[in-house]
C-alpha cells in the first residue's frame, strides 16, 4: 500500500519535496505558518491542514522542512500533545538540525513505538523539485527501511550514515566545506582579475584541474558569473550551519581554527550580506575586488 506522506515546512526545500512526492503518486498532506504557501500547496493539489498535529494524524510518514531545531521540536510536541500520533509514524526530519536534539528526539519517539530519522539534505531547491536531493540518514536501520519508499522519491542518493545525530554531523562537516569554499573561490577569482586573468577564464581552468569543488562547477556559474545570486539559500540558514558546524566542534573538543575565521568572515557585519539575502552573495568577486 503507499505510504501517506505529510510535509510540514513548505518553504524553498519543503515545497519542491511535496510537489515532487505528489507528482511520483503519494497523497501529500501539509502544513505551513505562512498562509501564502498554504495556498500554493493547496492550489497544487495537496491537502492542507490547519495544525501540524492535523498532517501528522493523517500520514504514516512526515516529512519536515523548518529552518531551526526548535521549530521541529514544537512541531513534534503539538503532535504530541494534540493525540496525533495513534498510529505508527517516522518522522523524516530534513531540516539541517543539531545532532543532540536528532538524538534526543529519536530516543524519545522510539520509547513510544514511532521512528525518527535526520535527513538533512543537499541538492537545494532544484534538487528539492526533481526529486534528486542526496539525503544524509541518521536512525535505526529499521525505520530506514520502513521509509525507503518515501525516501527514493525525495533523493537520487540515499546515504544512511549511522545511528541517530550521523546525518546532521555529515551535514554540517559538509556545509562548513561549503561556507569555506565560498569565499576561498571567490578570493582566487579575485586574485586572478587582479592580477589580470579575467574571473571567467580563471573559474573554467579551476573547473579542470584540482581547484574545483562543487562551489566552482556549479554555484559560481549558475549564481555569481550569471549575476543572478538567486540560489534560493538564504545567507541566515547558512550562517546557523556555520554556528552548528562551530558548536559541535566545541563539544567535540576538536579545533577548527580555519572554520572560527571563516565563520567571523561570514558574519552580517563583516559581510554586508543580511540574513534574509541569498546565500551566493558571499561569493561576490567585485565586493572582494572593491577591498583593494
Ligand atoms: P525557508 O525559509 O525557505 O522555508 C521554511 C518554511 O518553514 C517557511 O515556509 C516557513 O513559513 C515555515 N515555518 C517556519 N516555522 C514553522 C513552523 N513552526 N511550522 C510550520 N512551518 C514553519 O527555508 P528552506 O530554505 O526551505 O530550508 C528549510 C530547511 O532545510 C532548513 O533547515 C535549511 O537549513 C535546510 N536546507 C536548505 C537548503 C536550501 O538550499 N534552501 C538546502 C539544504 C538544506
Amino acid at each position: 500500500m503507499t505510504q501517506s506522506v505529510g510535509v510540514i515546512g513548505l518553504g524553498a526545500m519543503g515545497m519542491g519535496m511535496a510537489r515532487s512526492l505528489l507528482a511520483k503518486g503519494f497523497s501529500v498532506a501539509a502544513f505551513d505558518l505562512a498562509p501564502q504557501a498554504m495556498a500554493g500547496a493547496a492550489e497544487a493539489g495537496i491537502v492542507t491542514h490547519e495544525t501540524p498535529a492535523g498532517v501528522i494524524e493523517a500520514s504514516d510518514v512526515i516529512v519536515l522542512s523548518l529552518p531551526l531545531a526548535s521549530h521541529v521540536k514544537a512541531t513534534i510536541e503539538a503532535g504530541l500533545a494534540a493525540g496525533a500520533f495513534k498510529t505508527p509514524k517516522i518522522i523524516v526530519d530534513t531540516s539541517t538540525s543539531e545532532a543532540s536534539v536528532s538524538r534526543e528526539l529519536a530516543a524519545k519517539l522510539a520509547d513510544i513505538g514511532h521512528g525518527f530519522l535526520d535527513a538533512p539534505v543537499s541538492g537545494g531547491p532544484q534538487g528539492a523539485a526533481s526529486g534528486s536531493l542526496s539525503v544524509m540518514l541518521g536512525g535505526d536501520a529499521q525505520w530506514v527501511a520502513q521509509a525507503k519508499p518515501v525516501l527514493d522519491a525525495l533523493a537520487s542518493r540515499v546515504l544512511h550514515v549511522g545511528p541517530s545525530g550521523s546525518g546532521n554531523i555529515a551535514k554540517l562537516v559538509n556545509n562548513m566545506l561549503v561556507a569555506c569554499h565560498m569565499l576561498t573561490t571567490a578570493e582566487g577569482l579575485r586574485l586572478a582579475e587582479a592580477s589580470g586573468l579575467p574571473a571567467e577564464d580563471a573559474l573554467s581552468v579551476i573547473n579542470s584541474a584540482t581547484g574545483r569543488s562543487a562551489l566552482s562547477e556549479i554555484h559560481f556559474p549558475n549564481w555569481v558569473m550569471s549575476g543572478s545570486f538567486d540560489s534560493g539559500f538564504s545567507a541566515g540558514l547558512m550562517r546557523k550551519d556555520v554556528r552548528l558546524a562551530l558548536e559541535l566542534a566545541q563539544e567535540s573538543g576538536c579545533a577548527m581554527p580555519v572554520s572560527e575565521l571563516v565563520a567571523s568572515l561570514w558574519s552580517e557585519e563583516n559581510s554586508g550580506v543580511s540574513d534574509n539575502q541569498d546565500f551566493m552573495l558571499l561569493g561576490r568577486v567585485e565586493a572582494a575586488t572593491e577591498e583593494k
